[in-house]
């Protein structure tokens, strides 16, 4: 199998911050053989690789010398089912929101919460993409990838992916390892809607008895009055995590700090909102050249114009250290950096 091989690539187009960065060269890969094919291929041999989705949780701080690898690979069907769940397996280069859409559109409800999240399946469980209450690990049943280093298949169950807020085992041991090739996915066939988030509970505030499609419009209508729409201003979504402290950490901060806006999680220790942690160190609008703070949502950096990554992370690294001065809180980076 001969693929084409790309040279001085735009990745222009391929992130949403909407960097100018290039790639030495760049392939498209449509089928899973072609991914298998990688190892073997002497064009490529000891080159630098950088898989692709949608571009919409990188940060390209340069340009890449190495082969940038852009899955396209497609397909979504139901492969099993039984009285419980059905199965259903997408390629991973399905656009991840018109695969939510999908399901919706056949019936099988459960993954209406994390509409509208850009990017593509194989990206979703790099870091359990969530929103809204769910994660994408709930509804993880298995995925399909090939080692790049050896062409070799594997299939992770969810153990395997030891999925965490996002995280999972790709952002740490199988980082840059794999590239996913098919995700499958268990939607039970008992649905119960999640509607507890407050921004979505007040959207479905006329709907006595909201269904799938329901929470799939509300969530799709607070995404788009909320955040930023990546196409008219470069972003990757929410820049930080949501730090996670101890509860005896959050009783000592909020003594100090009784404002904090916070969110108890099950095993007791408490989650803080990294937005709010950011705007009251004064920087929600405030930037560095042509990156900046969202001036609404502070957990949002932009591009505003020809703004470089290495600006954003500039921009990153000084928020990050105006937040552990104030609050000795330590800031996570959530989109992966190059
Ligand atoms: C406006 C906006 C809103 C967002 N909202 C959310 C949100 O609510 N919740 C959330 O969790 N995320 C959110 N994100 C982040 C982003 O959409 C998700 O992380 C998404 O899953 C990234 O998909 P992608 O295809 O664009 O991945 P990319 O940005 O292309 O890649 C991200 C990482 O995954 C790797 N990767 C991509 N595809 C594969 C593959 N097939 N195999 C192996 N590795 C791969 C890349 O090498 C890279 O390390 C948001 C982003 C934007 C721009």
């Amino acid at each position: 199998m001969s693929l084409q091989l790309l040279s001085d690539f735009s990745l222009l187009v391929h992130n949403t911050f909407g960097f100018d960065a290039r790639a030495r060269h760049a392939m498209h890969i449509d089928s899973v053989d072609a991914a298998v094919a990688l190892a073997t291929d002497p064009r490529i041999a000891n080159m630098p690789q950088l898989v692709l989705g949608g571009g919409s949780n990188i940060v390209l701080t340069r340009d890449f010398d190495g082969v940038a690898l852009i899955v396209g690979i497609t397909g979504k069907r139901v492969i099993d089912e039984d009285d419980d769940a059905w199965l259903i397996e997408a390629g991973a280069g399905e656009n991840w929101h018109g695969f939510v859409a999908w399901t919706l559109a056949h019936g099988m409800p459960g993954l209406e919460n994390l509409a509208l999240i850009p990017g593509t399946v194989g990206a979703a469980p790099i870091q359990n993409i969530g929103a809204y209450g769910l994660e994408m690990g709930e509804r993880f049943e298995r995925l399909s990838a090939v080692e790049l280093a050896t062409g070799e298949r594997a299939d992770f169950d969810r153990a395997a992916c030891a999925f965490g807020y996002r995280d999972s085992f790709f952002k740490r041991a199988g980082r840059g390892r794999f590239m996913i090739t098919s995700v499958v996915f268990r939607l039970p066939k008992a649905w119960t809607p999640r509607a507890d988030y407050a921004d979505v509970a007040r959207a479905l505030e006329a709907a006595a008895k909201p269904d799938a499609k329901a929470i799939f419009d509300a969530v799709v209508a607070v995404r788009r009055a909320k955040l930023p729409d990546w196409t008219v201003l470069g972003n990757a979504g929410s820049f930080f995590k949501n730090p996670v402290v101890s509860a005896t950490a959050f009783e000592t901060l909020k003594q100090r700090e009784p404002g904090v806006v916070s969110y108890s999680q099950a095993d007791g220790q408490v989650k803080l909102a990294a937005g709010w942690l950011i705007d009251q160190c004064g920087w929600k609008g405030r930037g560095i050249g042509g990156a900046a703070v969202h001036d609404r949502q502070a957990l949002v950096l932009v591009n505003r114009g020809g703004a470089t990554g290495a600006q954003v992370l500039e921009l990153a690294e000084a928020i990050k250290r105006d937040v552990l001065a104030r609050f000795g809180v330590d800031l996570e980076m959530e989109p992966v950096c190059l």
